[in-house]
Order: C-alpha cells, then structure tokens, then sequence
C-alpha cells in the first residue's frame, strides 16, 4: 500500500496553512541561530582550511519534498474538459490522492502539498526560504525542481517575473534574501549559471564556454566548476538581468542545438563568502591593546553554495518526440536525470553503493543528496488524466527522494587574508613598539655612560686635591723645621759668644751641610712628585679623550686605572719619603739639642755626667719622642731593613734616640727593637749604621732586663766582634759603653769573662781615645765593684777575673791618668780588687800597691781616698809588704 509506505517513510506530520519544509523537528527559525550555537555544528579549525570531510559530526536533515500542482492550461481546459483532474490534493493533511481509476486512488504524504492555488511567495517560504537561511548560515543547500515537461518547474524556480511581480520564481526571491543579508564590505555573493545537456556543462553567461569540466578535491572530495563564469552580485537588478541573458543564452543554445529547453538542466550556483569572527573566547581578537603576547586573531570565512536547479523534463524521451536523436543520444539526454533516480533509490535504501560518478549532474549535486547540504526539492506535476502516468512516477520519484538524509554541515575555514592583514598591522604595531624601546636603551646607556665618566672625573679631581694638599702640608711644615732650626742656632750662637765658637762652628757646618743635603732631597722629591702630578694630568687628559672617542674604551680605562694606580704607588712612595725627610728632620733639631745642651754645659762650667754613658736624653719630651708617637716604633724598625741605605741610617739614629729615652726602651724591646739592632751589628754594611747601632745597644744596655737579654741574643760575641774590627773611636766609645753597662750586672760576669767581654774592653784601648778609654775604665770599675759585693757575699771567691783576663796592667798604668774620668773609675776599681785578700799578691807584682798607697794619700776625692786607706789597712798582705817596704 501506497499509504503504508508513506507513513513508513517518517514524514514529519504537523499543522497546515504556511509550514515550511523545515517544519518538524528542524524548524525554518532553528537555521536562523548563528553557527557557534546550533547543536553539533562543526567549526572548522584545521589549517588546511579545508570543508568538513565525510564521518564529521552535522545536523541531521532530511530532504524535504513538496509537490505543486499546476493549473489546468488552456489546453487542458478544453481537452480535459470532461474528465476529472487525475489528483486530488489535501494540503492540511498534506495528502495528495492520485486516481487509479474512478473509484480507487493512491494516497501519498508530502512535506508539504502545494495547490494549483499556491502563490509563488508561498512556494518560495514553504521550499526555498529555509534552504536559502541556511546557506546564509554557512551550510550548502539546494532547491531542485522535478516534473514532467510543462508541470511548472521552470515558472516555479526561474520565472524573472518581469510583468508581474508576485510570479518571480525562487530564483529571484532567494538572490533577493541573501543580497539583504550579506555585508557588502566583507561579504560576498558571485554566481554560475549553467546548463548540463547530453552530458555536456555550458556556460549560460558566455555560450563560447560549452564544455566545462568538474573538477573534485581529491581530499574532501568538494566538486567545483573552475571553468565557469563567476559573476560577483551587489544588487538584484543586475542579477534579474543576468538571469535573462542566462535565459536568452539557453534558448539560444538549445536552438543550435536542436534542442528544446526541456531537455536540458538549468543550474545556478550562489556562492555566499562571509567573514565572521569566532565567539569563542579563547579566539577572540584584541583590539588597541599594544599588549606583545595577544591572543590570536580567529577571523573565520563561511563559504556556503546554493544550488538551484531547474531539471529537465522527467517525461520519458520517446514520449516527447525527440525527433532527428539517434537512440544514443536519447539516452545520453537522460542520462542524467535517470542516474539521479538511481542515486536517490540507492540513498533511500541505504544501498553501500551509490552510483554518483555514473553522470555529470550527479557529480555536480553530490552534496545535494546524502551529502552536507540542506536540499528542498520541488516535484511539479499536471492535473490531466492524460499523463497519469508521467505523474505518478514523479510523485514516485519524490517519496523515494523523501528518505534521503544529509547530514548538514557548517562550510567554516580561516580567513587567512584578514588574518595576515590583522598580524600585519599587529607586527607594524610591535615593530614601532620595539624601535621606541631600542631607542630609550640607547638613551638609557648613554645616560649610564656619561654618569660613569663624570664619577671617574670626580674620583681624579678629589685625587688631585689631596695630592696638592698633602705637597703643601709637607713643604710648609718642612719650611717651619727649618727656619725654627735657624732661630735656635742663632741664639745659640749669641748665648755661647766665643766659649763655644769652635764646637758650635763645626756643629753648624755640620749642620748646614746636613740642610742643604736635606733641601736638596727634598727638591729632588717634590720635582718627582710635580713630574707625576703631570704625568696623571696627562693621563687624565688621555683618558678624557678616550672616552670620547670611545674606541676600545673598556680595555683603555683599564688600562689607565693600572696607571693610576701605578701614580697611586709612586704618590705611596712619596709619602714615605717624605716621612724619612720628616724624621731626619727631626733627628736633625734632635742633634741640634743636644748640641745645645753641651754648649749649655760648657758655658756653665758642668762636667759630664755621672755615668758618662752616651746619647742620654734627660731633657724635655725629645722631638724623637714625637716622631715615635706619629711614626710608629713598627714602621721606623721596618726601616732599619731598607735597601735604602740612608733610610737605614737615619731609621737607626732615629731608634737610637729612642733608645736614650728609658721610658721607650722596654718598647723597644718588646717590638723587638733589639734584636733588629743587634741584627744590623751583624751583618755590618755600613760605619755610621754600627755606629749608632752599638750607641742604641748601649742605651738598652743600662737596664738590667735588656742587659740579659742582650747577652742571650749572643750580644756580648757581636760586641766583642765589633770592638776587634772597629777604627771609628765613637763606634769603640758606643762598643765599650755597652760592655761597660753589661759589667755592672753580677749575673752576668762569668759569660761576660767566657765570651770575652773583658778582654774586648782592653782591646779597645788601643785606639787611646779618651772617651774610650774612660768606657774601659768605666767597665772595669763596673766588673771589680760587682766582683768585690759577690765575694762579700760569699758568692765569688778566688781570684779577680779582671786579673785572670790581664787587666792590671793597663789598670796601674792608667791609675794616674790626667783624665779625671779614667782616673776615678781605675781608682775604684783598684779599691774593689784590693779589698779580697786573693787578689793581694797579683796587685803587689803588678805595682798595684804604690798606686794604691798613691790613692789614700793623694785623691781628690775624699771618699775614694779614705776607702783606699782603709782597704790598705784591712789586708794582711798589704800590710806586711807596706812594712816590708817602709810605708806608712
Ligand atoms: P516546465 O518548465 O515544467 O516545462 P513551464 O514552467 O514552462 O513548465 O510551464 C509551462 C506553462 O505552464 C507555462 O506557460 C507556465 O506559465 C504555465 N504554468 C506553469 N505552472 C503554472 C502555475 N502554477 N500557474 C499558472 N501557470 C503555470
Ligand atoms: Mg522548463
């Protein structure tokens, strides 16, 4: 049963009156929803930006049918007259009844059934209007028209309607739409408008163009027409005109041909280009904002085709007398239209094969049927009984087309050109941005460049400064020493008259020499210190220009940093020069006092002090005393090793001064002043140095600390050295003084006897010196005076190691010696021997005795004499040979 299969068949069902093809489960406003929301649509994102392949998730959409039935025509009116239409159509039951005979009939179901009644608007929304909202959507669609020869297809699809504005046909209508909806400035519509006849595709816009071939996307399978005429639509009027040049062109053709119109498809391809812009988020463009990581652009282009089609009559050839074709060309005429049959049958029975490469107008509508397109198609028949036949395949033909399903998909791909134009602007945007950046680090450098350079000309200007400072200070204090020294000269030299004369004349010569020696060094040290002052100004000045220039400047600013601190060393250098000047100085105005005092000394008649011992300073805080506090007692021994020579001598004169100040001397010590003084006795290099090396050993030797520790460093071996190899009778003085202080110590006599102290003090007689010959005496006296208490304590007893050592004779040779110094210490030291009784009978042969009994007689000191006497007197001894030879 027809019915049965109708209702198989799932046709929607739904109200009457104005529904469109799309009513039912996809009604016509669902295809106005934008792509982004409809359910299961595919945004195309694949760089290849290719159209959705077959197996990708759409829409379902069946093909919709709608049968029209066209007006009995004059003809019919008067043939038929007698017979009833051989339909009958129930358009709210969307039924249409074909009459098998008087009294049977078929029923049949539509998606929609169109009346001989049915305005052409209302064809146009019901068929077209969906179909036409969907490809401005994005999806492909297709209107096709079916029927026998005369039923109305091309009236219904391609009618321009020139007269009569409610007969344009969908054509019209639907270019009208879609020219409403698109944005000319990024959409756009262009158009083909061809004809398939005997297999053979022609160009309706150029007629020279009659063989157009169909060329397929080998990957998404997408047929195209490159051959054909594109004509871009802006306005309707333009696209009417081309439609009747079209129409013009066809007739044209088919009359060349020999041909009627009905043989042959019309075909016109709108194809719709939109520009759209992703919603989704992540895609969306950022505008103004000069951010450098902005999300990529998403434009996207919809290319969507609308097919409509205005098929060839589907009559039979033989019945419509196609006179002057061979039997093959009949065929191939139809070829066509029976492969889309076959095509649609295998569809509807969802055969595994469908036969679409069998001929060109399936090929060109492979998308149309069971492909991604929202196809509409129109069946038109005829109500005459006479072609019941025709009419009932072609409503056969529409219920099988009624099964085919599409599965509608959006045609999405990027929109490169827009994409490039915006990326483009974004690089210029960012290109700009970078030359602005590149430009403020340029700046930024140079800034950082000149600040550096005014810092290094700062650092210089201040080095500079305190350099002249420092040269002023110096000069200026050095010109103050000098002409205090000339003042206290002259007073001197007035105080003193010609008591002093000749001692002050030889001490001034002395130490003028010595100024002009010093004024002279000094020239020499500020004449090198202007040369490097100069040197660093011409560095500077080298430096300024070099970094100017800037060439290499890294590796010359190092480079001229190593030079400065080169001047750095040698300013270093200079500064301690000019401490040693500063020191001699001092030593100067030192020596200059002491010169002072013994002219003070001989001026008042005073002798030389009790002890006799040299360099002793009981004066006011010595100018020594300050340099030792300004110096520093490490750095002045650290000159003592100078290679300097005269650093050297004047670093010991310096320490000696020192030395003769007994509140230094345990300072000394303990820096190890000592040690570096016996040091320079050692390695003896120079006169002056030994000299005044021995005086400073003298001076430590008074204290009876120092006295061991000198003689545990091996002191007594280097003076005793000293004193054989000497000449200079103020180094034998400086020798002898010390040996002397060592005397007096009672610890110290037996090392002082095994390591040849005693005999070195004689030996250093031989000089004849006065002042060496007083030490001597002053050791002796020392020696037999420390002698005399231990025998008393009972310590020592035996003989006097004085005498052991030989010293008795040059004792009584020297007991008279017209030096009051010599002769006080060898008439003690004569008393100390001849108080032990063990001593006696040496003194008696060596003619001790007569000096002795000399001594208590005639002294002019009345404690040595008396003590003399009574030594006499308490020894046995001396007493019988006093008897022996009649002495009193
Ligand atoms: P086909 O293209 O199917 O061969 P046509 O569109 O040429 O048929 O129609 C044949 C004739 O019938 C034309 O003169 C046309 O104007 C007329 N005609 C077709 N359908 C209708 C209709 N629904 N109402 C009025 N006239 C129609
Ligand atoms: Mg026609």
């Amino acid at each position: 049963m027809a019915s049965s299969a109708a209702s198989r068949n799932g046709a929607p069902r739904g109200g009457g009156g104005a529904r469109s093809l799309a009513g039912g489960n996809l009604r016509s406003s669902s295809y106005k929803s934008r792509p982004s929301q409809l359910p299961g649509s595919t945004l195309r994102r694949s760089s290849t930006g290719s159209f959705a392949a077959a197996g990708d998730d759409g829409v379902p959409g069946r093909v919709r049918v709608a049968v029209r039935l066209r007006p009995r025509n004059a003809e019919e009116m008067v043939a038929d007259a007698d017979f009833a239409d051989c339909v009958e159509v129930q358009p709210e039951l969307k039924r249409l009844k074909l009459r098998k005979n008087n009294w049977d009939s078929d029923t049949y179901e539509f998606d929609e059934v169109l009346t001989e009644f049915a305005s052409q608007k209302r064809v146009y929304e019901v068929v077209a209007k969906p179909v036409v909202e969907s490809v401005l959507d994005g999806y492909n669609g297709t209107v096709m028209a079916y029927g026998q020869t005369g039923t109305g297809k091309t009236f219904t699809v391609g009618h321009l309607g020139d007269g009569d504005t409610a007969s344009r046909g969908i054509m019209v209508r639907a270019m009208e739409d879609i020219l409403a909806d698109v944005a000319p400035e990024t959409d756009s519509v262009s158009v083909s408008y061809l004809q398939l006849y005997m297999e053979a595709i022609q160009d309706l816009l150029d007629p020279t163009n009659d063989n157009i071939s169909i060329v397929e996307d080998p990957k998404t399978g997408d047929v195209s027409l490159p051959g054909a005429t594109l004509l871009e639509i802006r306005d309707q009027q333009s696209f009417v005109e081309l439609l009747s040049i079209g129409e013009a062109h066809r007739i044209a053709a088919n009359t060349k041909l020999n041909t009627e119109s009905s043989r042959s498809h019309a075909i016109l391809m709108v194809h719709v280009k939109r520009s759209v812009v992703s919603q989704d988020d992540t895609l969306s463009i950022e505008n103004g904002n000069s951010s450098h990581f902005v999300k990529p652009l998403r434009p996207l282009i919809r290319k969507s085709k609308l097919v409509l089609v205005d098929l060839a009559g589907s009559e039979r050839v033989h019945k419509s007398g196609s006179e002057g074709h061979m039997l093959e060309e009949a065929k191939s005429i139809n070829l066509s239209l029976s492969a889309l049959g076959k095509c649609i049958n295998a569809l509807a029975e969802n055969c595994a094969h469908v036969p679409v490469r069998d001929s060109k107008l399936t090929r060109l509508l492979k998308d149309s049927f069971g492909g991604t397109a929202r196809t509409s198609l129109i069946v038109t028949i005829g109500p005459s009984p006479r072609h019941r036949g025709e009419t009932a395949s072609t409503i056969q033909f529409g219920q099988r087309a009624m099964k085919v399903e599409n599965m509608l998909k959006i045609k999405e791909e990027f929109d490169y050109k827009s994409l490039s134009r915006k990326l483009e602007i974004q690089v210029d945007k960012l290109i700009a941005e970078n030359e602005r950046q590149q430009k403020a680090y340029e700046y930024e450098l140079e800034r950082m460049n000149q600040e550096a350079q005014n810092r290094i000309a700062e650092v210089e200007r201040n080095f500079a400064e305190a350099l002249e400072k420092e040269r002023l200070k110096c000069q200026m204090e050095y010109m103050e020493s000098v002409k205090k020294l000339e003042e206290k000269m002259l007073t001197n030299q007035r105080k003193h008259g010609s008591d002093g004369i000749i001692r002050n004349e030889c001490n001034g010569e002395v130490t003028l020499l010595y100024f002009s020696f010093l004024r002279k060094l000094l020239q020499n040290e500020t004449q090198r210190r202007k040369a490097s002052e100069e040197e660093v100004n011409k560095l500077n000045t080298r430096m300024g220009q070099l970094m100017q220039s800037e060439a290499g400047g890294d590796g010359e600013i190092l480079r001229i940093h190593q030079l400065l601190e080169v001047e750095t060393q040698k300013k270093k250098k200079l500064e301690e020069e000019v401490m040693i000047l500063k020191s001699q100085l001092l030593q100067l105005s030192y020596e200059a006092d002491q010169s002072r005092r013994y002219m003070e000394r001989v001026g008042s008649g005073n002798g030389l002090n009790g002890t006799d011992s040299p360099s002793v300073n009981n004066g006011e805080k010595a100018p020594v005393g300050t340099l030792f506090e300004q110096v520093g007692l490490h750095q002045i021994l650290s000159y003592l090793e100078s290679e300097d020579a005269n650093v050297q001598i004047h670093a010991v004169k310096v320490l000696a001064n020192l030395a003769a100040e007994e509140a230094n001397q345990e300072k000394i010590v303990e820096a190890g002043g000592l040690t570096s003084l016996l040091m320079l006795l050692r390695k003896f290099e120079d006169e002056t140095v030994r000299r005044v090396a021995a005086g400073a050993i003298a001076n430590l030797a008074m204290n009876e600390t120092n006295q061991e520790l000198i003689m545990t460093q091996g002191g007594i071996t280097l003076l005793t050295m000293t004193a054989a190899d000497a000449e200079d009778p103020q180094t034998l003085r400086m020798v002898a003084g010390a040996i002397a202080n060592l005397c007096g110590n009672d610890k110290l006599q037996m090392k002082l006897k095994s390591e040849g102290g005693i005999k070195a003090l004689l030996g250093m007689v031989r000089c004849g010196h006065a002042d060496v010959l007083s030490q001597v005496a002053r050791g002796i006296a020392n020696f037999a005076k420390c002698e005399s208490r231990a025998a008393t304590q009972g310590t020592k007893n035996g003989r006097s190691l004085l005498i052991d050592d030989g010293a008795l004779p040059w004792i009584v040779q020297n007991a008279n010696n017209e030096a009051a110094p010599i002769r006080r210490h060898i008439e003690l030291a004569l008393c100390h021997l001849a108080q032990h009784e063990v001593n006696a009978k040496e003194m008696i042969s060596g003619g001790a005795l007569w000096e002795l009994v000399r001594i208590s007689h005639d002294c002019s000191r009345e404690d040595i004499r008396s003590l003399a006497r009574r030594t006499l007197n308490s020894s046995p001894t001396f007493r019988s040979e006093m008897r022996r030879l009649r002495i009193d």
